[in-house]
């Protein structure tokens, strides 16, 4: 068969472990013999992230910049153990915070739902899309221990040589703790751009949790910002797309968000988001079947990876010779929705067909097939599951590329 010839490069990011042995199948079973594709590729494996001193990591993320589409690999965010277990010359920062620094944009995260598997929380029976503001905020703060009485004040003082503003915040009568914390226009702006930009192209509206009740003056900012870049810009082609943009109380998000089918686009201030996508993990089911998407202010670049980590208990047992299940669907996606992205930029619908034809091969074959792994089958079958009701994570990906085949020579 003829290849799809995909009209410009993409940038791939290797990474580490379990996952990454599922990438390269991904890459050589799935993708290679489809797409006569450029791809730009960057090792950020732990080993090779430290032969260069992480290097890499920033080449890999201005390759992005450059060519506008990187898919990721899931890697290893190094802590004391992993410094000793690779004996790194030092702890490097996690890869996601580089790229994401570098690229300056928001990352949104999304399930991929399938009817077959029953979700914790049954009512959503559409995606919700998180996107984290991940700038700031108690990320980036100043915390402190009071060690006895004494006056705690904040002090602003002018670069243009203006009067210093004190403020006062509390007096202590005793110990206790005290935090001040901080966020910029220009990292609020790019936030509400993504956000905005986000809704818009998956069609969905945009909930904001953004209240004045407590944080009058700080999340007011958020707020305000977020208005005036709707009504100045947005506003007109939600109309147009049906669509709607609202800030709500965050007790009244939750509330309505546990209540609702889904179908949303969630912007959250940086705690939030933490917080929040760990529980729409939770309530649609499995990790593996979460995506995660940096999109950047000006919508024209992404980059796209699987929203777990390197499965490490998985690889554990890999390395032992045992037989692993690991769910690929998620990295598969980070594919797909990449070069979905790069079809977008390049016009080529072609290449778009093909990024839903793999999508729905994973699908179909959990769904219609009913061959899972094993993730996907805990959660239909909970205690009651046995040996016959998931497969190895190579069985699931042959079926998956024996449906890619015939959906391709359907065409
Ligand atoms: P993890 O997401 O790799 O795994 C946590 C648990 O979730 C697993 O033990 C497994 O039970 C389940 N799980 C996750 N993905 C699954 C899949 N595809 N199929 C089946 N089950 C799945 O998180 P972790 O164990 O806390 O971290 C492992 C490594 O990954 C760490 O070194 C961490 O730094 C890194 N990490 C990387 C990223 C990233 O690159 N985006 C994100 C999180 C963690």
């Amino acid at each position: 068969a003829t290849k799809i010839k995909v009209k410009n490069p993409v940038v791939e990011l290797d990474g580490d472990e379990m996952t990454r042995i599922i990438w390269k199948k991904i890459r050589e079973e799935l993708i290679l013999p489809n797409l006569d594709i450029d791809l730009k590729y960057y090792d950020l494996g732990m080993e090779n992230r430290d032969a260069t001193d992480d290097q890499v990591t920033v080449d890999s993320a201005e390759a992005i910049k450059k060519y506008n589409v990187g898919v990721k690999c899931a890697t290893i965010t190094p802590d004391e153990a992993r410094v000793e277990e690779f004996k790194l010359k030092q702890m490097w920062r996690s890869p996601n915070g580089t790229i994401r620094n570098i690229l300056n944009g928001t990352v949104f995260r999304e399930p991929i739902i399938i009817e077959r598997i029953p979700k914790p929380i049954p009512g959503w029976i559409k995606p919700i899309v998180i996107g984290r503001h991940a700038f700031g905020d108690q990320y980036k703060s100043t915390d402190f221990i009071a060690p006895g009485p004494g006056k705690l004040e904040l002090t602003y003082t002018p670069a243009d040589g203006g009067d210093k503003v004190v403020m006062n915040v509390y007096d202590f009568k005793g110990p206790g703790v005290a935090l001040s914390m901080y966020n910029t226009d220009e990292s609020i702006r790019g936030f509400a751009h993504s956000s905005f930009k986000m809704a818009i192209s998956k069609k969905m509206p945009l909930v904001s949790r953004i209240s004045r009740t407590i944080l009058k003056k700080y999340d007011g900012r958020f707020k305000d910002i977020f208005e005036e870049i709707y009504q100045a810009e947005y506003a007109a082609e939600f109309k147009k797309l049906g669509l709607w943009y609202e800030h709500r109380l965050i007790d009244d998000m939750v509330a309505q968000a546990i209540k609702s089918s889904g179908g949303f686009v969630w912007a959250c201030k940086n705690y939030d988001g933490d917080v929040q996508s760990d529980i729409l993990a939770q309530g649609f089911g499995s990790l593996g079947m979460m995506t995660s998407e940096l999109i950047t202010p000006d919508g024209s670049t992404m980059e796209s990876e699987a929203a777990h980590g390197t499965v490490t208990r998985h690889y554990r047992e890999f390395q032992k010779g045992n037989e692993t299940s690991t769910n690929p669907v998620a990295s598969i996606f980070a594919w797909t929705r990449g070069l979905a992205f790069r079809a977008k930029l390049d016009n080529t619908p072609e290449l778009a067909k093909f990024a839903t034809k793999l999508e729905e091969s994973c699908t179909e074959t959990i769904d219609v097939d009913g061959i899972m792994t094993k993730d996907l089958a805990l959660a239909m079958y909970g205690s009651k599951m046995t040996r016959e009701h998931w497969v190895t994570t190579d069985v699931y990906m042959k079926a998956v590329e024996a449906k890619l085949k015939s959906k391709m020579a359907e065409a």
